[in-house]
């Protein structure tokens, strides 16, 4: 509780300033990437909107951006294809700098099978965006924030990388399998000024989960499986990764951070049991 004679000023604002940071946001072109790289791009970041198919929607994007203030440039390619990745990476220093923010964000959930009568192509695609693509980034980026001598690397997972998920053992391999990434990595390269933290996610409605949200009976049922009344929005994934990047988040690597409207909290025992 606030001393009233206390000589600290409240009501003034806290204020995070992202000036002066050039940030890459995989899979930027929709959903959760969208939402953060337009909360990165309204803290003053020039930010790298990237895009695997959707092009168009993220030159919009960008020009949305620039036309408020902001500063954007697009990049394509595929996150799970090595060389697709250097090349972003070389267009971004030639056309905005050396990257010192990056979000890894691109993912997918893939076909639901159960493993024995799955196609093991489907569960390498997987593997390789969600996992090998954070990998392939983060390596291109730490060689550059070690040069800068600071950067902070966001690796979105899921719940899925506490979670099982019947039918996703590929999705909820790679989010775990990222998640120990994120802790390695951060032990790695807290003595460069970089640090790594990742986002977990609960439901967040994008076009990922459409199938879920946009029909009655599966989003009552998505209803009884989080704590709050709500699924979430892409703004509180952004917000989250906002704060994580900037300097009010010093001090955090090497963790997850969960957002996800207590869906980890067995909400089935709400109500005792
Ligand atoms: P989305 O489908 O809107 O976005 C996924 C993005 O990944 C798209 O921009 C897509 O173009 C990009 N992408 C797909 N394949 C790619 C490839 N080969 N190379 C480069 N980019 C590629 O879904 P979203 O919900 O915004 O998902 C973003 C991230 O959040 C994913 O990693 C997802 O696993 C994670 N996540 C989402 C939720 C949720 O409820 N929406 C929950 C937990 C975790």
């Amino acid at each position: 509780m606030a001393d009233e004679n206390s000589n600290l000023s409240y009501g003034t604002g806290l204020k995070i300033s992202l000036k002066g940071r050039i940030a890459l946001v995989t899979g930027s072109s929709s959903g959760l990437g969208m939402e953060i790289a337009k909360y990165l791009a309204k803290a003053g970041a020039t930010v790298a909107i990237h895009y695997h198919s959707e092009k168009q929607q993220a030159e919009q994007l960008a020009t949305e951006i620039n036309n408020n203030g902001g500063k954007a440039a697009v990049f394509g390619g595929d996150v799970s294809n090595r060389n697709d990745v250097l090349n972003i990476f070389r267009n971004i220093d030639d056309k905005l700098g050396l990257v010192d923010i990056l979000v890894n964000n691109a993912g997918i959930d893939g076909k639901r099978q159960i493993c024995g009568d799955d196609d093991s192509d489907e569960w390498e695609k997987v593997i390789g965006i969600n996992l090998m693509g954070p990998y392939y980034c983060s390596r291109e980026a730490v060689k550059r924030m070690k040069k800068s001598g600071h950067g902070v690397i966001i690796n979105v997972t899921s719940v899925h990388e506490f979670l099982p998920w019947s039918g996703y053992t590929a999705y909820c391999s790679a989010k775990a399998g990222l998640s120990m990434f994120t802790k390695t990595l951060a032990q790695e390269v807290s003595e460069s000024g970089i640090r790594v933290v990742s986002v977990a996610p609960g439901a967040i409605k994008t076009p990922i989960n459409k199938d879920v949200w946009g029909n009655p009976d599966t989003y009552r049922d998505l209803l009884t499986k989080i704590a709050m009344p709500r699924m979430g929005e892409t703004s509180d994934i952004a917000e989250a990764v906002t704060f994580l990047v900037s300097e009010m988040a010093s001090y955090i690597t090497g963790t997850t951070l969960v957002v996800d409207g207590g869906m980890l909290l067995y909400p089935a025992f709400k109500h005792g049991g």
